[in-house]
């Protein structure tokens, strides 16, 4: 059989990809025209604010994971070493500073008419998921002379407690002065609490489509889920967002109903742990697929999920549902989630990216596989490499370690 009809395409994909146009070209009128206030949020920073004050929201780790996915971060990543960016930090920082400075981005492709990111009129981070983010947004804060804004998260949390959101929540609060300096306009608290809710709904939509992968064979790859997470990314706090899930649930409900798998002959199930390797989607997607092997569930897409939303307390929710993050949490906390994944996706293998940029999502260098193997007897692998820096990458051991690992978990089975 060709490896291509092994992997089934996502009809509703095309819908996404028309939902993804409108905002990058909603993005670009709102930068060129002045009509709305730009802000760059970081992945897990207060959207939801941003959001509700009328800000066009453009997320640079998003642009970053295009720049991997495209693999023009081959080309930037060594602009920003050379400028003082070491090779060892954040390849999405460095893919999307050097692509600043190259004045390049691969949107023009993507979005004809779009010659650049939409420039901000405020730099807003929140450094629960790591440092790099300041540092990232600080440097567009001297290019371009506007304020780089945020949140200095606690860190290593075990279970969050009501002073660490007290925290986060004073710090919110903290950022609307200067965003209201910005926009004119004051935080209508209403608003706020209906883009809250818009969160809400579309974080429980994305985790029933993630869910339909507890099904076998699973309608879903973890290859799919990387793509089809742009909507709750770049969008969440939106009326689009919901309606897109929707529509995918459906699709994908429609699937396990009629018993179709994503991968053709669905024979081991794989636990996804740490960051995509964006410039190889396709190629680890046709490999696992050639191997009968389906990787359907995973930390990173499960990030997007955030059941603490609440209408009714939209600040301190958000503190809250920013603070329980996977990312922020302590090992033990960690080792626990993990464990409980396994088991609620009925899995036979655990795959940890050791991404060389990007330690705060590579949960492999403190003995965690080991733990989690010894508690549950599910074998894992590391494979080394990165998010965005192939040069980290080797296609050849990449090959060699997860084929011999499929046939280790075939032997067991
Ligand atoms: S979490 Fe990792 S990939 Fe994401 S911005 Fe921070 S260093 Fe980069």
């Amino acid at each position: 059989m060709a490896e291509q009809s092994m992997r089934r395409k996502i009809r509703a994909t095309e819908l996404m990809n028309k939902i993804m146009s409108d905002y990058f070209y909603g993005l670009h009128e709102a930068a060129t025209t002045g009509k709305r206030k730009v802000a760059w949020c970081t992945s897990v920073g207060p959207a939801e604010l941003l959001r509700a004050m009328g800000f066009a929201v453009h997320f640079p780790e998003n642009h970053g994971a295009m720049l991997g996915s495209t693999r023009m971060s081959t080309e930037f990543i060594p602009v920003a070493n050379a400028s003082g960016y070491s090779p060892d930090i954040c390849s999405y920082l460095t893919a999307d500073i050097g692509s600043w400075m190259k004045k390049i981005t691969p949107l023009t492709k993507a979005y004809p008419g779009i010659d650049s990111v939409p420039k901000p009129d405020v730099l807003v981070y929140n450094t629960n998921q790591c440092r790099d983010v300041q540092d990232w947004f600080s440097w567009y804060s001297k290019e371009l002379g506007v304020p780089a804004i945020g949140i200095s998260s606690p860190k290593n949390v075990n279970e969050v407690t009501e002073g660490q959101i007290d925290d986060v929540t004073r710090q919110i609060e903290a950022l609307i002065p200067t965003l209201e300096g910005i926009t004119g306009n004051k935080l209508d608290m209403d608003r706020l609490r209906d883009t809250v809710a818009l969160s809400k709904e579309c974080s429980e939509l994305w985790r029933k489509v993630l869910e339909t992968a507890m099904a076998s064979p699973s309608p879903l790859t973890f290859f799919d889920g990387t793509i089809q997470m742009g909507p709750a990314v770049c969008l969440r706090g939106t009326q689009e967002a919901i309606d897109y899930y929707k529509v995918l649930l459906a699709e994908l409900e429609e699937r396990i109903d009629a018993g179709v798998a994503a991968v053709e002959g669905e024979s081991l199930r794989i636990y996804w742990e740490g960051m995509p390797v964006w410039g190889r989607l396709r190629q680890n997607s046709e490999l696992f697929a050639t191997l009968r092997t389906t990787v359907l569930a995973s930390t990173y897409c499960s990030s997007w999920i955030f059941p603490s939303f609440d209408a009714k307390d939209p600040i301190r929710s958000m503190a809250k549902a920013y603070l329980e993050l996977f990312i922020v949490r302590s090992d033990a906390y960690k080792e626990q989630y993990i464990k409980g994944m396994l088991e609620k996706y009925r899995i036979d293998g655990i795959i940890y990216h050791d991404a060389k940029t990007c330690p705060y999502n590579s949960n492999n260098r403190y003995g965690l596989p080991q733990r989690v193997e010894a508690a549950t007897g599910i074998p894992s692998l590391v494979l080394s490499g990165d998010l965005n820096d192939l040069r980290c990458v080797s296609d050849e051991q990449t090959k060699t370690n997860i084929v011999a690992f499929v046939e280790q978990l075939q032997e067991r089975k």
